[in-house]
């Protein structure tokens, strides 16, 4: 057994980590009275203590203010939207023009769809990930169908070659040109939901580009996790869900992304609703949309508040916390468990399980996801019972998802005794 696999070491790690008190900021769920181990940042974020008070102060201005609470609350509500331009542009790369906060996830994936999938004869076809996430399968299917098209011609996804558990990029790259002449839009994921696999979004956009194709991410995976410099990569659109790894509470508001060639372009078609009209005419109520020139030109509706108050409180935390700071502390706890997940396996004669989450830290995020290679099930339900909430994905795949805001090494040190105990006595 390495010194490392280890509390001591684990411990010694916490005591060292610039960013530990961070975790006392949120509530964890309790088991048996005690704290669970927390790895499913990368499904429901946990709640920021601070969350109650941020909506708290909504509730008070509607209660005291009524509608004048749309100008005289103390974050007004009629440019809510407005108060997370800046937090926005930093977590993706973007400029502040290119990035607004609104509605929900798959909403927004076809409502960039309306802008950016504008098939014709010649240019039709969508290549994305195979096994995308189901809600973006059904987005591309019906997409795809609502312009009198069939999906088993126009969607081609990319697959892990056979006996792979990871895309190859070069495969990413080659199917785009293979499709140059008939290629619409490349539609991929930055960080995939089952594997924990990073793609390189730039490269994916650069194919995409010289094919001819709009190049889109979805990223709720990804934002909140990794870095992501979407202006520079020269990405066309993105969208992601706030309540994953931002913590901002179930079914918490989405944001977007539009490359600013676009985003202050109004002329580019897309379907509006009152709040991306001009700002100075919006209450006018007259007949004729004129968009914002901004991602705010996509906006339908005002600002779902109460939701927002919890994604404010979660981004100031992220804020003062620094994301430097975190991807540092993220690539240190990921590359402890991966080390944890060695010793585990080392421990038994033959190997237990496989991380199929790429062992390069520049391909991966907080997630690693353990393929089990006996008895999956049976050491997914001892670990609920000994207080780890992980995920199970059938076949036979764990993912775990420690995050840099309140994941302690420790965490991952208990994680690794409970999983190398529970197949100890599985294997007798
Ligand atoms: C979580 C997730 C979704 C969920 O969509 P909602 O509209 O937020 O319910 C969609 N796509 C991906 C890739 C996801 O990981």
């Amino acid at each position: 057994m390495s010194q490392e696999f280890s509390i001591e070491y684990a411990l010694a790690l916490d005591a060292a980590d610039p960013l530990k008190a961070f975790r006392d900021e949120f509530y964890f769920p309790k088991h048996k009275g005690k704290d669970v181990i927390y790895f499913t940042g990368n499904s429901l974020g946990l709640q920021p203590k601070s969350v109650a008070s941020y909506i708290q102060q909504e509730l008070d201005d509607w209660a005291n203010l009524g509608v004048e609470g749309h100008f005289h609350a103390k974050h007004p509500w009629m440019p809510y939207h407005e108060f997370f331009t800046k937090q926005l542009a930093e977590l993706v790369g973007a400029k502040e023009t290119e990035v607004v906060a609104m509605n929900q996830l798959t909403v927004n994936i076809h409502l960039l769809l309306a802008s950016f999938y504008r098939p014709t004869k010649e240019r039709y076809k969508i290549i994305c990930e195979a096994k995308a996430f189901p809600s973006d399968q059904y987005a591309l299917e019906t997409q795809v169908r609502h312009h009198g098209l069939n999906p088993e011609d126009a969607i081609i996804e990319v697959h892990p070659r056979e006996g792979e558990y990871l895309i190859r990029e070069e495969d990413i790259i080659q199917t785009i040109q293979q499709h140059e002449d008939s290629l619409a839009l490349v539609f991929w994921g930055g960080v995939n939901y089952y594997s924990g696999q990073l793609f390189d979004m730039q490269s994916i956009t650069q194919a995409a580009h010289a094919a001819g194709a709009y190049a889109g991410f979805d990223l709720a995976h990804a934002a909140g996790n990794v870095r992501l410099q979407l202006h520079d990569w020269n990405a066309d659109f993105a969208t992601w869900c706030s309540y994953k790894y931002l913590n901002s509470g179930p079914g918490g508001v989405s944001g977007v992304y539009i490359h600013e060639k676009y985003a202050t372009n109004i002329d580019m078609p897309r379907l509006a609703g009152w709040w991306g009209h001009d700002k100075q005419t919006r209450f006018l109520m007259e007949k004729g949309f004129r968009p914002i020139p901004s991602a705010e030109g996509w906006q339908l509706s005002n600002a779902p508040v109460l939701s927002m108050a919890a994604h404010k409180a979660s981004l100031n935390i992220f804020e003062k916390a620094g994301w430097e700071q975190l991807h540092a502390k993220r690539e240190k706890l990921s590359a402890y468990l991966h080390l944890v997940m060695s010793e585990v396996n080392r421990s038994f004669t033959e190997p237990v399980l496989k991380v199929i989450t790429p062992d390069d830290p520049t391909k991966r995020g907080c997630q690693l996801s353990m393929l089990m290679l006996k008895d999956g099930k049976k050491i997914f339900n001892a670990l609920t019972e000994q207080g780890v909430i992980a995920d199970w994905r059938e076949p036979n795949v764990i993912r775990i998802a420690p995050v840099p805001l309140y994941n302690s090494f420790e965490d991952v040190f208990r994680f690794g005794k409970i999983c190398r105990d529970a197949l100890l006595r599985v294997s007798k």
